[in-house]
């Protein structure tokens, strides 16, 4: 740590408050830095501090706010390793994935970069003679940023980049268990010459500083990933505003009889086992072919028993601890109540606490999984993999939408014909058809399908920035039109 951490509001740190929280490293529970928390009156500062920053930001051309953006993904890579190795300690996951999630920082900071320069408006025909309309896109003003812990870097930058290459200014308030990575995070965008005002973080718990930045009447728009259950309370509580809900997912990989089982099984490990299951477009369930679910199960077998759980910072390791206990006692209970329910554990299914803490859990793998168990109806957002056999595409179709989530699937088989019927049957926002769940890149665009648990909006290059952006459209009298 290079500095006390706090909330950065209007350029300047708060590093004191009546109430404390603690960053703790999840691999080995030491303590890492004290936190000041953050109160509704933090906000409200933080909230006067975007407002009034953001006018003379938003009268900034494209250019201008280009170049601030390419100055923060230079700032970001300049700091790489710094960064990634904090956000290792802080969230747990292995520093080579640490740092692929610092380098697509950057490489968001610069989409956003070149995509507002081409950002462009309309001219619409009038049916009145004489009168010239056209429309262009405008900052909203002040976003409400909230973000979660798997992805404490890319996923904020998923929001903070669009925004203020946009024109807008933002108030930020990370999760509690990853606010130390924010606070780094922070402290770089600052050095690289962040106008004062124009992002602020808030550090403190969710229903207080995140309460406040969403429901009060300073802010213009919300952008927010995290839980379904949160989401439903920001959408109440932010009734009015334009809102990114970005929120849990429960995805099936589906497995069909003629599929490549070597192929599915490396996809079903690499969405289940990446930064140890918690993603919210991970391989929530695999439903197979029954033909085809036993040979799978013992080729997902071998690869979870490839993983190598153990100290984040060790090279090679590639599962490090879960983030936090609330999430551990989650993977815990699904386990335990699907094995007491007659499912089987092929491998896994035990806490490592030899490896550093409690918070190891091994990659598991569970067969004989039913539709009605908990593991397979909800989000785990553990290393879990489980193998629901059914008979039959039919089968697995009534299946693939239990739980009523819709954000990511995966289809393997080698009859593209059929994979793309059941792709346009399926609703979710986005279908891999013979790749990962979890498939996506930067620009292409992500978020629930309309209806599900999995939120509303969509994020990713230009869906962002035009999200972010009010259409204003001016009609004035010019002869000849
Ligand atoms: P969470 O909803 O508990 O917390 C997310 C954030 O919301 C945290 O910063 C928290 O402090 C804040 N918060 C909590 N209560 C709040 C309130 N009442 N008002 C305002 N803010 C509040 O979620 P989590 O456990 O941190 O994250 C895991 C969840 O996020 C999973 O369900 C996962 O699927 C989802 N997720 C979704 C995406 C996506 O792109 N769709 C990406 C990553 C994670």
């Amino acid at each position: 740590m290079s500095r006390t951490p706090g909330s950065f509001i209007d350029g300047d740190w708060e590093c004191d408050a009546p109430e404390w929280g603690e960053a703790r490293n999840p691999a080995t529970g030491e303590m890492l830095a004290r936190l000041p928390k953050g109160s509704r009156e933090t906000a409200v500062r933080a909230i006067a501090a975007a407002r009034a920053a953001q006018p003379a930001w938003a009268a900034a051309t494209a250019w201008e706010r280009a170049a601030l953006c390419r100055r923060m993904a230079d700032a970001v890579e300049a700091a790489q390793p710094h960064l990634s190795r904090v956000l290792s300690v802080d969230q747990g996951k292995p520093l080579a994935q640490a740092a692929g999630e610092i380098g697509k920082a950057c490489d968001g900071f610069r989409m956003a970069a070149e995509l507002v320069k081409y950002m462009t408006g309309e001219t619409i025909p009038a049916e009145t003679p004489g009168r010239l309309v056209i429309n262009t896109r405008r900052p909203r003003g002040v976003y409400a940023v909230i973000t979660p812990w798997n992805f404490p870097v890319n996923i904020p930058v998923e929001y903070l980049a669009p925004a203020i290459a946009t024109g807008n200014a933002v108030v930020w308030v990370p999760a509690p268990s990853t606010s130390l990575i924010a606070v780094e995070f922070m402290a770089v965008l600052a050095a690289a010459g962040l106008p004062r005002g124009l992002i602020n973080l808030v550090l403190g718990e969710g229903p207080v500083v995140g309460d406040e930045i969403v429901s009060n009447p300073g802010t213009d728009g919300v952008g927010f990933t995290g839980s379904t259950a949160t989401g439903r309370r920001i959408a109440e509580r932010a009734a009015g505003k334009p809102l990114l809900l970005e929120l849990g997912g429960n995805g099936p990989l589906i497995v069909r009889a003629d599929a490549d089982l070597e192929k599915a099984a490396e996809a079903a490990a690499a969405g289940a086992f990446g930064n140890a299951g918690q993603i919210c477009a991970a391989t929530g369930r695999v439903l197979a072919d029954a033909s085809i679910a036993e040979p799978l199960a013992e080729l997902i077998r071998e690869k979870a028993e490839a993983q190598i759980l153990g100290d984040p910072l060790q090279q090679g390791t590639t599962m490090g601890p879960l983030n936090n206990s609330g999430v551990l006692e989650k993977t815990r209970a699904h386990v335990e109540s699907a094995v007491a329910q007659g499912a089987r554990c092929l491998t896994g299914g035990r806490q490592r606490p030899d490896l550093g803490s409690d918070l190891f859990y091994e990659p598991t793998v569970l067969v004989g999984v039913t539709p009605q168990m908990d593991v397979a109806r909800y989000e785990t957002f553990g290393p879990v993999v489980p193998i629901l056999a059914l008979d039959g595409d039919a089968a697995i179709m009534e299946v693939a939408p239990d739980g009523d989530y819709g954000l990511s699937m995966g289809i393997f088989s080698k009859d593209l014909g059929e994979a793309m019927a059941m792709a346009s049957r399926l609703r979710a926002g986005i279908i891999n058809i013979n790749e990962r769940n979890n498939f996506w890149e930067l620009h292409i665009p992500f978020g629930g399908g309309s209806g599900t648990q999995s939120g509303i909006g969509r994020i990713g290059g230009r869906h962002t920035l035009e999200a972010m952006t009010d259409i204003v459209t001016v009609t004035l009298p010019v002869s000849g039109y």
